[in-house]
């Protein structure tokens, strides 16, 4: 499907929305009276990596959210694959940022990840033979399979997170967005989770992260999203990652001798 859509110049752009895994347009979401992300327009592309990057309190996390939506904007709205979101929510996965995440109550490894297939059980649906397996073969991605019947409480927090990867695959979805994965997490499950991103990637999914380590961007992602309440450049790593546009995103709280040492586009 075809959609003509004033663009913001006022000229006309052509663009094939179904296509997109995730059309942002005009979002602006306030929790007060500042807006904590403010008219952004965001457009991811299929099979492709995009880093949402900006500094703390930019709006990171907001925009996934309400680009999900978990919190409702005050303008603006989100199309997955050119659909309203509430049709195709079941197409999205979700990791949200581990540390808001509270187990104070105990829960089996297998069990969080058998919430992955809830669509699929329905609400009092038995988890069966094939359910099980499907499970362990998430587990068996992130390298958990051996934790499946331990309390999720009781892991590091690098395998807590690889089992939240799991229960996202589980959901067998088509666009995986995760709010900093790598945020806290050791080394060897930093490579597990790139690894099967990946590798999500080569299936033709699409896949946006919340990525706090400049170091890495042009090691791990296609594509970057700057964003500091306002959207400040998207498009891809080779040609948006540019000293320029970081300066403009983290106004000059971040040092030169930082910039000096990273993988830069040229400006
Ligand atoms: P980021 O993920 O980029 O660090 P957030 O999206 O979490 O930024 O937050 C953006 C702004 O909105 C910040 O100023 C933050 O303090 C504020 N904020 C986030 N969540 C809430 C909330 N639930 N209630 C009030 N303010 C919030
Ligand atoms: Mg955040």
């Amino acid at each position: 499907m075809v959609m003509a859509l004033a663009s913001v110049d006022g000229k006309t752009a052509s663009e094939d929305l179904a296509s997109k895994p995730l059309t942002v347009r005009g979002l602006t979401v306030s929790y007060g009276e500042k807006p904590a992300v403010f008219s952004v327009d965001m457009t991811l592309t299929q099979g492709r990596m995009t880093a949402i990057v900006g500094p703390n309190g930019a709006g990171k996390s907001t925009l996934l959210k309400a680009a999900l939506g978990i919190i409702s904007p005050l303008a603006g709205k989100a199309l997955v694959y050119g659909q309203p979101l509430k049709t195709q929510r079941h197409r999205i996965a979700y990791v949200p940022q581990r540390a808001s995440v509270d187990w104070d109550f105990p829960t089996r490894v297998i069990d969080v990840v058998l919430m992955g297939l809830q669509r699929e059980l329905g609400l009092l649906g038995r988890v069966r033979a094939r359910h099980q397996a499907r499970a362990m073969e998430c587990l068996d991605r992130v390298g958990m399979r051996d934790f499946a019947e331990r309390q999720i409480g009781q892991l590091s927090g690098g395998q807590q997170q690889r089992v939240f990867l799991a229960r996202a695959l589980a959901q067998s979805a088509d666009l995986y967005m995760l709010d900093e994965p790598f945020a806290g997490v050791d080394a060897a499950t930093e490579r597990a989770i790139i690894s099967v991103l990946k590798s999500l990637r080569a299936e033709g999914k699409t896949v946006v992260a919340v990525h706090h380590d400049l170091a890495t961007v042009a090691e791990y992602f296609d594509d970057i999203f700057l964003i500091n309440t306002r959207k400040v450049a998207e498009g891809p790593v080779e040609s948006t990652f540019t000293a320029e546009n970081l300066n403009q995103t983290y106004g000059g709280r971040l040092a030169m001798a930082q910039i000096d040492q990273l993988e830069l586009a040229a400006g």
